[in-house]
């Protein structure tokens, strides 16, 4: 039950701290239901990794603003539930917006899915079909997306590199990067998919690539601190998981 002696100014802090939760020092998820972004703290601002859909926006600006003026978009993927709200953000905010050079491309012509196939579950082809269905391969274009490839660092967070995680999308990327308090962050995107376990991600482009992108996840993981997924929780016991998947592909 509500505890009636709080006052009200405190009940609207206690929202906000569900919705952006600190997971190290200059890092935070942004919690968004079925969907995550995460804020990395710049030295003028921070930075956003996805954006959730356009419906996410206005909860977004609400619950970051004490962070600091967003500086930076950064797309894990041109999907529409983790890229639907960055031409909004970026036209509220004026900030620049980042994403794989594969994707990027798609963006700039209002596309968000490509061709397609289901990963082999039966919640993964439900998932594809609900999904193509419900937003089909369009939205509006992004007038400008700055490409990324694997090996750059962002050119904002020198600190933060990126890391090409292809199959889920052509141009899917993940991220590294090791907060000031020494906490060595994976972002993964939609590389794996996370119903408990990690496991298959609900579609791929292209599946052999996106299976030898789980491999490298998993040697990447091995060498992190905390896995920070699209979807589902950020898990500080994530190697061993994704390996016994990774393993499971290759047997
Ligand atoms: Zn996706």
């Amino acid at each position: 039950m509500f505890d009636t002696t709080v006052p009200l100014a405190d009940l609207g802090q206690r929202a906000r701290d569900l919705v952006v939760q600190p997971l190290a020092e200059g890092l935070w998820r942004v919690h968004l239901g079925f969907v995550n972004a995460y804020a990395i703290a710049l030295e003028d601002g921070i930075a956003l990794v996805d954006t959730g859909l356009v419906i996410h926006v206005p909860w977004i600006l609400h619950n970051i603003r004490p962070l600091g003026p967003l500086r930076h978009i950064v797309l894990s993927h041109a999907h529409v539930d983790h890229a639907g709200g960055a031409r909004q953000l970026s036209q509220s905010t004026g900030a620049e917006v980042w994403a794989g050079r594969a994707d990027a491309a798609m963006l700039e012509q209002g596309r968000c899915l490509r061709g397609h196939e289901p990963s082999p579950s039966v919640k993964g082809y439900a998932f594809t079909y609900a999904f193509a269905r419900v937003h089909g391969p369009r939205m509006r274009a992004l007038p400008r997306v700055h490409p990324l490839d694997h090996g750059d660092a962002l050119p904002f967070a020198p600190q933060v590199k990126v890391i090409g995680l292809p199959g889920h999308c052509l141009g899917q990327i993940g991220l590294r990067w090791t907060t000031p308090d020494g906490l060595r962050a994976l972002f993964i995107g939609d590389a794996l998919g996370r119903f408990l376990e990690f496991g298959h991600p609900i579609l791929y482009e292209d599946r052999a690539a996106g299976i030898e992108t789980i491999r490298q996840v998993a040697a990447y993981a091995a060498e992190a601190d905390m896995v920070l997924p699209g979807h589902g929780r950020p898990d500080q016991n994530a190697a061993e998981n994704i390996a016994r998947f990774s393993d499971r592909l290759t047997a």
